[in-house]
């Protein structure tokens, strides 16, 4: 494995200081535990959850709670990467946080105007000034270009 196939740092967005490392994930989200709270977890590259993360992703029991992620010696962050995650947890992270720096997603336009977001899978009006500006689906900040408009 190369140093280009190691993910960048969410942090600093780099790889130069980015080393592989096993970490200790959470046993069950929070957001399984305490339904009614802030998925604070959600927010943390580094407070994941089993259940948060692609079942592939994982090793058998009982070591299921390591995960082969990285960690950027740079920022001193430990983090899986995007491609393990669950994707309901990247969507959840893009709303709550409201970063999404993915590339623009394609997403054709209904003649009514509704759009199906290809990030979240939440469907918006282009002309709902709240969920689109003209650039990004507002909800999930992911970046779109709208296709067959009209
Ligand atoms: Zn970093
Ligand atoms: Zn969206």
């Amino acid at each position: 494995m190369s140093k280009k196939d190691f993910e960048a740092c969410p942090k600093c967005g780099s790889n130069t200081g980015v080393v592989p490392k096993l970490l200790l994930i959470g046993l069950e989200s929070p957001y399984k535990k305490f339904p009614k709270e802030i998925p604070g977890g959600y927010q943390r590259f580094d407070q994941l959850a089993v259940d948060e993360c692609r079942d592939y992703t994982l090793l058998n029991k009982p070591l299921e709670q390591f995960i082969e992620g990285y960690y950027c010696s740079s920022c001193d962050l430990g983090f899986v990467p995007d491609s393990k995650v669950t994707p309901g947890v990247l969507v959840m992270r893009a709303v709550q946080t409201g970063q999404n720096n993915r590339s623009a997603m394609e997403a054709s336009v209904r003649p009514e105007g509704g759009v199906l977001c290809p990030f979240c899978g939440l469907i918006f009006q282009i002309t709902d000034s709240h969920r689109w500006d003209g650039e990004r689906h507002m909800t999930c900040h992911q970046r779109i270009t709208l296709v067959g408009e009209r």
